[in-house]
């Protein structure tokens, strides 16, 4: 019986792993037919050729070849989607602390944000990437703040790691700006860019500050302008919404309804929508019910959420801090899941591990029961979302690139780190080990 610890994957050629197990997810519909076990997991065969999956078969059918690794129903996936992120800010502490609130992260980030050089962004980032690599992440979606003072200098970077990654992990930037910002010329000059750049382009809702009567109005005109930037250069948006416990600064209708009155064509991603969860069930009935007519699709960051929401000082939290999951799921809208901010001025905790960004995500928003929606929300969710080709998925003649797991079903994956997973980059193990921190020292020294 070949323990996972003594699983030996061939350097190169073709080889089948055999008796691997798949939660049907990762199939994306195009299961070959056969029966699932109690998880929803089929027991099938892998076979691996040039770097690429060459066939999923039932197991038992694959015919045998001299490099075959016999898994024994032990769970492989494919490589895990971060759908929001923020490379750019990350792997500052100590030089930036965070205090725990939203208001020091908005501060510290401001600050740190003058010592954004290049040379200062491509370490840190690629740092950040290093760690996402290790733990078998396939693809990111990373938020670049994109003031118009330091936006060239960080798309720069991305575009140069983009490149260099190419393979390993598939990068996607987001353009983030307050949404006041697309008043200014800034605004199209910044959509002009995200274009060219491939990107998509962000918005945040959050620093419209405190609302009076104006706001629905104010926030209306604002809405149009931004879809109308964003569907002049083609662009998809993916916009940082509501993040507050304040259910007042409730603009998730608004967007929907904005999106539904001008026709936007693009896709949309609400990210956080946490006040969501502190309206009257109609409102939060009725507003996911708008969302699914307006095709938007929400990403729920569990992992900083809990640590900043409802955090008063000498009070234990009420309130988790995450959105309605359960509901807009339940109402047909796609939920993705992110890892967002990681050793920041936001968040001073992470890895860029979406597999501990899963579990800690099943744990706080009760996402379990099945496990189904929560774990299409690091593959296949985010893969549609983003339009990522190369992760989240498992699909005949597409890249190898796996996580091979020693749980056999997912209460075992869900009990333990899975410290030992083996990631699989087309078909060869990944033997990169998880950065040193101490290769941060020479950057972070102010
Ligand atoms: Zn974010």
């Amino acid at each position: 019986m070949a323990k996972h610890k003594d699983v030996r994957i061939p350097d190169a050629g073709a080889y089948t792993l055999r008796r691997a197990r798949v939660p049907d997810v990762f199939f994306d519909g195009t299961m070959p037919g056969r029966e699932r076990d109690a998880d929803g997991c089929a027991l099938v065969d892998l076979s691996i050729a040039g770097g690429k999956i060459a066939g999923i078969a039932p197991a038992g059918s694959a015919p045998p070849g001299p490099g075959d690794v016999d898994l024994e129903g032990r769970l492989v996936w494919p490589t895990l989607i971060d759908i929001h992120t923020h490379l750019d800010k990350g792997q500052v502490i100590p030089r930036a602390m965070p205090d725990g609130t939203l208001d020091g992260g908005a501060i510290g980030t401001f600050e740190d944000r003058k010592r954004w050089t290049h040379a200062d962004m491509h370490a840190r980032m690629s740092f950040g990437l290093r760690c996402a690599y290790a733990h078998g992440v396939g693809a990111i979606r990373t938020h670049l703040d994109s003031q118009e003072e330091n936006a060239p200098t960080s798309w720069d970077v991305f575009r140069e790691l983009r490149d260099e990654w190419a393979g390993r992990i598939d990068l996607q930037a987001v353009g983030l700006v307050p949404l006041t910002f697309f008043r200014k010329p800034w605004g199209r000059d910044l959509a002009k860019m995200v274009a060219g750049s491939k990107g998509v382009l962000g918005g945040t809702t959050d620093a419209i500050g405190h609302y009076d009567g104006a706001r629905n109005e104010e926030l209306v005109a604002l809405l149009d302008l931004f879809f109308e930037i964003a569907g002049a250069h083609g662009l998809d948006v993916d916009m940082h919404v509501d993040q507050s416990d304040d259910p007042a600064a409730f603009s998730l209708p608004l967007i929907a309804e904005a999106v539904l009155r001008t026709g936007f064509k693009g896709k949309v991603l609400a990210g956080h929508c946490v006040n969501l969860a502190l309206q009257d069930e109609a409102t939060i009935q009725r507003t996911a019910e708008l969302c699914a007519k307006a095709g938007i699709a929400v990403s729920t960051m569990p992992t900083p959420m809990v640590y900043l929401q409802d955090r008063k000082p000498g009070r234990t939290p009420r309130w988790r801090g995450v959105t309605a999951v359960g509901e807009l799921l339940a109402a047909g809208v796609p939920i993705a899941i992110g890892g967002d901010n990681c050793r920041d001025a936001w968040f001073p905790y992470g890895d860029h591990d979406m597999v501990d960004t899963l579990q800690q995500s099943v744990r706080v928003l009760q996402l379990d029961h099945p496990l189904t929606p929560a774990i299409a929300g690091t593959g296949p969710v985010s893969a549609r979302i983003a339009g990522f080709a190369q992760a989240g998925r498992l699909v005949s003649g597409g890249p190898a690139d796996l996580i091979l797991f020693a749980a056999r079903t997912l209460n075992e994956f869900m009990c333990r780190p899975q410290s030992d997973r083996i990631v699989l980059n087309a078909g060869a193990r990944v033997r990169d080990p998880l950065p040193d921190y101490a290769e941060l020292d020479a950057i972070l020294a102010v």
